[in-house]
């Protein structure tokens, strides 16, 4: 499978692909050559268990999904102004997944442009043009997303915030602005969500209307985090009162990652529909296809603008297969019902740790989407940033792929496939447990030479860790500060 040494490949990325694209593990990456289920193989056949790629949904080339993706390739592939069955049955399917009146689709081929064409939506809809979104959020890469995504516009050279963009605080009850160690959760809610309403008036004041309000329904770069019940109830009433269209981004977090619900906007109770919900990654398995899916209103309001919407490869027949053939194995091999299976077993066993090691402050989670909080103390939480890095890499020297986010990079975050395992949990919780172990055996100060025992990170490779991770302050406050150590924003 391999045309060329690893170096080689290396070398001829470095020529011609911008640095802006950054590599997991910079300074060790890895090849992968081919993948299966819950693995990912490196050019030397060794097989890295993947925590961490929640696009390949239903498990690394699952042969239901290729072949739906090879037969149709093989018969016709052209665009959506002809008719074809997959693309109706696939917006069909979709929007019997959603509950009313979110009936209509739009197909596209990223999240990014899911978020884009949402954003044209509301401003069609609501004819405003300012959005809310939430500290630490990303939204996707284009223009107009990055204005709206604060996890890069308030990164050095991330171009700061624009005037049409309102900021609310992101609503994490461990360590966001309210925490669970003053307020009650329902609270917490209520709080969180007051504050958008308070947004919401200063723009008025200043002579702005809101367009939008957009947040993921799970926040995944933010850190995992689980929103506050009664926080969207509310804010959609807020934000709808000021004529508003409420945008739930499920570009991670959709498709039954969380289990009991196809969508995690579903955990806030059966009365929060957004106007809008946004998908994509996992929709394909690896295969470009997303969507936007809104009510025949907003719909309308957007065909009434007269601009016609073409997209060349939204919603073609091979795309559509794939995205059929997704649902299919979903729901054939009970995959959501799994995520909660697993997801608690999961978080149960990680819990235990605890007990053991105090570098863990939470654990937090719904179904297959997992956070794991790590401090310094768990009285003030203070982000153990530092110690997360050195976590993941040694996870990787055991063939484990982790990757750490929040504001703080402190979090490590756990999305895998959906075919992940009982076997798969256990052996990411014991070998979790050995490193935290010998962090503490050899009073680890991930900063200094001495810190690591023998056969775990020589001191250069650490120093390689630390170059990897401190590198710019992702909010401009400081000169210094740790990333993911991948360096790169998911
Ligand atoms: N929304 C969220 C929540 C995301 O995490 C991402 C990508 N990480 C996007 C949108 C953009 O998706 P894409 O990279 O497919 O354009």
């Amino acid at each position: 499978m391999e045309s060329m040494t690893k170096d080689d490949t290396v070398r001829l990325r470095k020529r011609h692909i911008g640095a802006s694209c950054k590599l997991f593990f910079k300074h060790d990456p890895i090849k992968i050559v081919r993948a299966e289920g819950q693995y990912m193989y490196d050019e030397k056949d060794r097989p890295y268990l993947d925590c961490i790629n929640n696009v390949a949904h239903v498990g690394h080339c699952h042969p239901t999904v290729v072949q739906a993706g090879v037969e149709q390739m093989s018969v016709l592939n052209t665009n959506s102004r002809f008719l074809h069955d997959n693309l109706v049955m696939c917006a069909k399917r979709l929007t019997s997944l959603f509950p009313s009146p979110l009936s209509v689709c739009f197909f596209v081929n990223s999240g990014s442009e899911a978020n884009d064409l949402a954003l044209r939506l509301a401003r069609a809809h609501s004819k405003h043009h300012d959005v809310i979104t939430l500290d630490h959020a990303y939204h996707g890469h284009v223009t107009s997303l990055i204005e709206i995504s604060p996890y890069k516009f308030n990164q050095i050279g991330g171009g700061g915030k624009a005037d049409h963009v309102h900021v609310a605080p992101c609503p994490d009850s461990y360590r966001g602005k309210y925490r669970d160690t003053d307020h009650g959760l329902d609270e917490l809610g209520r709080k969180y969500a007051e504050d958008v309403k308070h947004i919401i008036a200063k723009a008025r004041d200043g002579g702005r209307n809101i367009a939008a309000f957009i947040s993921e329904s799970l926040q995944s770069c933010g850190g995992q985090v689980i929103l506050p019940p009664g926080y969207l109830k509310n804010v959609y009433r807020y934000v709808r009162e000021a004529g508003g269209v409420c945008i739930a981004d499920e570009v991670q977090v959709g498709f039954g990652r969380v289990g009991k619900h196809w969508w995690a906007f579903q955990l806030q109770g059966e009365d929060v529909i957004p106007d809008i919900c946004t998908v994509g990654k996992p929709m394909g398995n690896g295969h470009p296809v997303a969507a936007v899916i809104t009510t025949p209103e907003v719909a309308q309001s957007f065909a009434n603008t007269g601009v016609e919407y073409f997209n060349t490869y939204g919603g073609n027949p091979v795309s559509c297969a794939i995205a059929n053939a997704v649902l299919d194995v979903i729901e054939k091999d009970n995959l959501r019902e799994k995520a909660t299976r697993i997801g608690n077993y999961l978080m149960n066993i990680l819990r235990q740790l605890m007990d053991k090691h105090p570098i863990i402050g939470d654990i937090r989670g719904i179904g297959l989407f997992i956070g794991i909080d790590l401090v310094k103390d768990r009285e003030s939480r203070e982000p153990a940033t530092a110690e997360a890095q050195h976590i993941i890499s040694r996870m990787k020297q055991e063939f484990i792929l982790l990757s750490a986010d929040g504001p703080h990079r402190n979090i490590l975050k756990i999305k895998p496939p959906m075919v992940f395992s009982q076997k798969d949990a256990d052996r990411v919780v014991a070998t979790l447990d050995e490193v935290l172990t010998e962090m503490k055996q050899s009073g680890i100060d991930i900063m200094s030479d001495s810190s690591t025992k023998e056969g775990s990170v020589s001191p250069s490779e650490r120093r390689k860790l630390i170059e990897d991770s401190i590198e710019s302050e992702p909010h401009g406050k400081k000169q210094k500060i740790i990333k993911d150590s991948d360096g790169i924003k998911i």
